[in-house]
């Protein structure tokens, strides 16, 4: 049985009037972020993590934003669409570690809410799950309050 790492990216910019969801759930904040889909970017990236473990491909090409079927799409049900690729391909989900990194809002008290949602998708405890937050120090676009960026790395195993 193989052991399988990938990593994933994503950066949404803030923008007024949306709802700001990490890893499927509405954190209360006064700017949501602006995306084709509901710009859920913990789901993103963990997704492309996912997918790049299994060599899968990624997100934008499983669900391009050209498509309007993934207009304000729910990003779980993407996580969950990912997932039974990478689980046709032989693999299933064991851990991932996740890092959000944005100014505000504070991610450290929505960590295990957004730890549970995940962990129900990939059908794990939420203990395998890891959700962390920092911020930038005040650089670059995200120190700048312009948006949020997230890295997630993930393991897989089967074949
Ligand atoms: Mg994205």
């Amino acid at each position: 049985m193989a052991t399988r790492v990938g990593i994933g990216y994503d950066s949404h910019r803030f923008a007024p009037g949306r709802p700001l969801v990490l890893g499927g759930v509405t954190i209360p904040h006064p700017l949501g972020l602006a995306g084709h889909s509901d710009a859920d970017a913990v789901a993103h990236a963990l997704t492309d993590a996912i997918l790049g473990a299994a060599a899968c491909g990624s997100i934008g090409g499983l669900f391009p934003d050209t498509d309007p079927r993934w207009k304000g799409a729910d990003s779980m049900v993407l996580l969950h669409e990912a997932y039974a690729v990478v689980k046709r391909k032989g693999f299933r989900f064991v851990q991932a570690d996740v890092t959000v990194i944005a100014e505000t809002p504070k991610v450290g008290p929505h960590a295990g809410a957004i730890a549970a949602r995940l962990a129900e998708i990939l059908e794990v405890s939420p203990d395998d799950i890891g959700i962390k937050g920092k911020t930038n120090e005040g650089m670059g676009f995200v120190g700048r309050g312009e948006g949020v960026a997230v890295i997630a790395v993930a393991t897989v195993e089967g074949r």
